[in-house]
């Protein structure tokens, strides 16, 4: 197994991967709240999430990977009192929403998917646990954090927390703290008609960062791999995520490794609304844009590097991945093949190790696809001068498998020849026409010498389809 090396946030540098089993590598990932479309923004984490996965599956590793729906916050509360619906029958649009934009770009379901909602006893623990270690107190029904009693505070962020009292606002609910640093673990209901729990904590439902420490006990019941996120969650997030978790436990560990995934720009500004720069991935499909080419742009620049995102640089990926898929369009006419055939020590070999080299540096995608590109234009030039044998071809066609793990854009289906196309729609013309005339001898002559072809018809409501063998 090649030795990985991972960027961790907590230590600033990068470290030897060495999960707990390596056929269970433990990886939580803070999701969507879900309330309304995610931006690009967001799927530049959740590519990020995928690309981190579908590398550790490439490079050996079997994973057991839980990414958490935030179902019940602020604006799902008041967005569904507005639109008088339950917070459940509000929520669960969105998540179907989730879950397809995730399809259209092609990324992985992981193992484990709970929501806050369903993780209240959990959660209630770990209050409990909290309790037993005098870190919270309780004010107006709802229970805070108290970092003052948490001496670890700040080594994620690396933030000077005496700074903090008198610093910038950085926490936006509208709760009274003790101490402006405190955070709320369980909050009171305030709005009329609003979702609440009944809990010895008293009615109310969960703050933000209590959510995934309760998730991660409830899935993992100790401590995990890795945890990653936006940089915007590092803090107070992620800081909180582990005065909750080792505050309770103080004798476990937590996480092994932090990643972050930077900010995406556009345009070379912040996406915000009222500059007119905001894109939900619907808005770019709805602009014609090709799924496929979002996703390879969002996952072929490196994960901790700022990417700046245009329309540009959409058409450009899409310019990149029919490069690729031309290449192998071109591999695929040169053979019967077969897609489970694997051939582990041909002519593409050292190109593949290259390209698991630069994954396993800190998934560095950038020089990945990078070696791809080189590769290409050295089987455009053997393709062009026949110089592949059969052996070859089968080689290069388990190449294509293997970085499609990583890409998931390739399309294996042997390209139509649009002669033979146009030849097979006369034939079935001419039957059509025949069956019309009742001359049902020749509508059958056709069909036998279509099916000599290689092609099936499927008579339909729709008219005939046809398909080959
Ligand atoms: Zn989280």
């Amino acid at each position: 197994m090649l030795e990985v090396k991972l960027f961790n946030s907590y230590t600033n540098r990068k470290e030897v991967f060495k999960p707990e089993d390596p056929n269970a590598v433990k990886i939580y990932s803070c999701g969507p709240t879900v309330y309304n479309f995610n931006h690009i923004g967001n799927f530049r984490s959740y590519i990020f999430t995928d690309v981190l996965r579908r590398s550790l599956k490439l490079l050996g590793y079997k994973l057991d990977q839980t990414m958490n729906i935030t179902d019940i916050e602020d604006k799902i509360i008041a967005e569904s009192i507005k639109q008088k619906v339950t917070v459940e029958e509000f929520t669960s649009k969105w998540i179907k929403i989730f879950f397809e934009d995730l399809e259209t770009l092609k990324i992985e379901k992981l193992e484990h998917y709970p929501k806050a909602t369903d993780s209240v006893p959990e959660m209630m623990d770990l209050i409990d646990k909290l309790k037993e270690q005098n870190l919270i107190y309780e004010k107006e029904g709802s229970v805070y954090y108290s970092i003052a009693n948490f001496k670890q505070y700040g080594k994620l962020s690396k933030i000077d927390i005496d700074g903090m009292k008198s610093g910038t606002r950085y926490e936006t609910d509208e709760y009274t703290k003790d101490d402006l640093r405190d955070f709320v673990l369980w909050k009171s209901p305030k709005l009329e008609g609003e979702k609440f729990w009944e809990t010895k904590y008293g009615k109310g439902r969960p703050g933000w960062h209590l959510e995934c420490s309760a998730m991660i006990r409830k899935i993992y019941s100790s401590g995990i791999d890795i945890h990653t996120g936006g940089i915007d969650l590092l803090f107070p997030h992620h800081e909180n995520e582990i005065a909750q978790t080792c505050g309770a436990y103080p004798h476990e560990h937590f996480v092994n490794l932090w990643m972050h995934c930077e900010h995406l720009l556009v345009d070379n500004q912040k996406m915000s609304k009222s500059l007119g720069n905001y894109y939900t991935l619907r808005d770019l499909i709805a602009k014609g844009y090709d799924p496929k080419a979002i996703r390879y742009l969002l996952l072929s620049a490196h994960y901790r590097t700022k990417l700046n995102f245009s329309l540009k640089s959409i058409d450009e990926s899409t310019k990149a991945i029919s490069k690729i898929q031309n290449t192998l369009t071109r591999v695929l006419e040169g053979v019967n093949f077969d897609l489970t055939q694997k051939n582990e020590n041909g002519y593409s070999e050292a190109y593949y190790k290259d390209f698991l080299d630069a994954i396993a540096d800190d998934l560095n995608t950038s020089k990945a696809v990078g070696t791809i590109f080189e590769f290409i234009k050295i089987i455009n030039s053997k393709l062009d001068s026949n110089a592949l044998s059969k052996d070859d071809i089968a080689d290069l066609l388990s190449y294509f498998i293997k970085i499609n793990g990583l890409l998931g854009i390739l399309d294996f289906e042997k390209s139509k020849d649009d002669s033979l196309d146009s030849e097979i729609q006369s034939l079935i013309d001419k039957r059509q026409a025949a069956k019309k005339t009742k001359d049902f001898a020749l509508a059958d002559l056709i069909r036998n010498d279509l099916s000599e072809k290689g092609i099936i018809l499927e008579d339909s409501t729709t008219g005939v389809k046809w398909k080959r063998k």
